[in-house]
């Protein structure tokens, strides 16, 4: 689309756009404006700088008429403290000229003056879900006349675990409502939300803006196992000249503290790992040493690169082949920017090829295949999650391992068993449960 005058916009808004500089839409506006007015459940994958934010607000703008309800009618969830302040500030820029209320509330202040704003009346509400909750239990608020539901970066929501909240606001809401939800990534628990309460979605995908494939060499290594995957990432990242700086993407949390304490030894400082269970201030300040080139290698979960410098990455690492297709080109739009080139190298077992052979036909493009190198050990080793299991004959929820049988095990299997042996190794390690640091990073929104 070309122009903003395709939309056939209302002058208040028209004027807005004006004011703040906008000359067209951005492809996520073109396409979201359309199915959002027309009242059906959105999914649009996208990323922060797509203009995601306008992309939902233009057309619910658009159609909001002036109320004088103090119940508000569109609820705006976003995971973060900072989300909300920087979606109250661009809705307030967008509705300029309009007259509406909008009211951002979210955990970690005092809620006694966010009840008194909310007995004033809004129209439109950003809330981190916490605090939501928590206003609505003590009577301050009401979702009784909530019929649009936006749901921003998701993905990161999910990943800090706010699913039980999500649930219980589901619950709280009218049934008749437009479902609307932002992610950058598709991971499994977005899949089960949507799956969950979102009706009949249409699915919006727009790329990383101005990805240069072209400027990325990518390549793949069949690897059998994790240990092997392990072994070959310790060789190859030996070369300190040519893998200068290095993105290792794992799929979750736990392969990323496995691959970590795996890799630690090897290569102490160089080395470093971010996730959603380390504390804010540990995220950052990886992320300021990674910038500054003083960590070379980094491992993180597709959730949490965020705030990366990716003009200067030399490689980045599937470690895991992602399930979801889109999540690999997020993941290698990373390196190659700016004229600069980059390489991407991408680890897949045998169960992960259908995966990688997705990969490519989205792509158009078969990623070339290297042979391991002659002194990369392979090795049987499996992790828990990679043992075979199977289920136990009518009791479909539990799970056995292969060959256990059904009699008493011996002394020294017993060992094996205790729900694998990285989190000991961690706790032992810090001392303290891994996720104590998460409780300042929630804020407000303690987990009930
Ligand atoms: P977002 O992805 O919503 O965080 O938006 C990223 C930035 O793009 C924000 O600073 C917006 O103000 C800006 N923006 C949104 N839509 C447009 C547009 N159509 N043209 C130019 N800039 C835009």
């Amino acid at each position: 689309m070309e122009s903003f005058s395709e939309f056939n916009i209302s002058n208040p808004l028209r004027n807005a756009i004006d004011d703040l500089g906008f000359e067209k839409p951005t492809p996520i506006q073109s396409q979201s404006f359309s199915v959002i007015q027309s009242g059906k459940d959105m999914v649009g994958i996208a990323q922060t700088g797509t203009g995601k934010t306008f992309a939902y607000m233009l057309p619910i703008l658009q159609g909001l008429k002036f109320s004088k309800d103090l119940h508000p009618r569109v609820l705006i969830m976003v995971p973060t403290r900072e989300l909300v302040i920087q979606v109250v500030d661009e809705i307030e820029k967008f509705s300029k000229y309009m007259s509406v209320r909008v009211l951002g509330v979210y955990g970690g202040v005092n809620m006694n003056r966010q009840k008194e704003a909310v007995a004033f009346g809004t129209d439109i509400i950003v809330a981190t879900p916490g605090r939501l909750y928590d206003l609505v239990l003590s009577r301050a608020l009401q979702l009784k006349s909530i019929n649009k539901l936006v749901i921003d970066e998701v993905d990161v929501m999910l990943d800090l675990g706010f699913r039980f909240q999500l649930n219980n606001i589901f619950e709280l809401l009218p049934n008749r409502r437009q479902n609307i939800m932002f992610s950058a990534t598709m991971t499994d628990d977005v899949y089960t939300l949507i799956h969950d309460y979102f009706q009949a979605p249409e699915t919006i995908s727009v790329a990383v803006s101005g990805t240069p494939l072209d400027n990325i060499k990518q390549y793949s290594y069949a690897v059998p196992n994790f240990y092997t995957k392990k072994n070959l990432l310790e060789n190859l990242l030996q070369d300190t000249e040519t893998y200068r700086k290095v993105l290792v993407f794992v799929s979750n949390k736990k392969s990323a503290d496995l691959l970590f304490s795996e890799l630690e030894d090897a290569f102490t400082s160089e080395l470093a790992v971010i996730h959603s269970n380390k504390t804010q201030n540990f995220r950052i300040r990886s992320i300021e040493n990674f910038n500054a080139e003083e960590t070379r290698i980094l491992i993180t979960t597709d959730i949490m690169a965020r705030g990366l410098d990716l003009d200067t990455i030399s490689h980045v690492i599937n470690f895991d082949t992602p399930p979801y297709p889109e999540n690999y080109m997020h993941r290698i739009g990373r390196s190659g920017r700016a004229e600069q080139e980059g390489t991407s190298l991408l680890l897949y077992t045998e169960k992960e090829e259908p995966l990688k052979e997705a990969i490519e036909s989205l792509m158009d493009y078969k990623i070339p295949l290297l042979e391991m190198p002659d002194a990369v050990e392979i090795t049987n080793q499996l992790t828990y999650d990679e043992k075979p299991k199977i289920r136990e004959r009518n009791n479909p929820l539990k799970v056995e391992e292969f060959g256990k049988g059904f009699h008493e095990k011996k002394d020294k299997n017993k060992k094996e068993n205790q729900g694998g042996s990285y989190k000991r190794t961690i706790k032992k390690k810090y001392k303290k449960p891994k996720t104590k640091g998460d409780k300042f990073f929630r804020g407000g929104n303690k987990k009930k």
